[in-house]
């Protein structure tokens, strides 16, 4: 994933900035109003990333489904509890088209080696942007 450059951080910071304004003018004084405001606000906004834990659930179910109850990399048994949804490209989202459930050591090793690459890609320049 590229990393922000000094002037999308600076953009992104003025917009925080005059969220925070707004949000102390709609809650005039009332800090528990704010302080629910501000958790209703970093929730949305991480729904709008990863989905609601619901629709991760059934995401979850029909990835069961789908891949037989099996790891999508190692094949063995997924775990009742515990199998990991994982995103191919985190930008994309959580869809059908987008994801594989991994169990739990598959998903560990798949995220190590994005790392490792992200890594590599940083130090070798990076991703040329748009
Ligand atoms: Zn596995």
């Amino acid at each position: 994933m590229p990393k922000l450059c000094e002037e999308d951080r600076a953009r992104a910071v003025l917009i925080l900035d005059k969220l925070r304004l707004d949000l102390h003018e709609a809650c005039a004084g009332n800090e528990e109003i704010l302080f629910s405001m501000k958790r209703y606000i970093a929730k949305r906004l991480e729904f709008d990333e990863r989905g609601t834990p619901t629709q991760r659930r059934k995401l979850k179910e029909q990835k069961m489904k789908t891949q037989n109850g099996l790891c999508a990399v190692c094949n063995s048994r997924l775990p009742d509890h515990g199998a990991e949804l994982d995103r191919f490209h985190a930008l994309r989202g959580y869809t059908i088209e987008n994801t594989q459930l991994l169990c739990p050591t598959c998903h560990r090793s798949t995220q190590q080696a994005r790392d490792a690459l992200s890594i590599h890609t940083q130090l070798s320049g990076g991703i040329q942007r748009p």
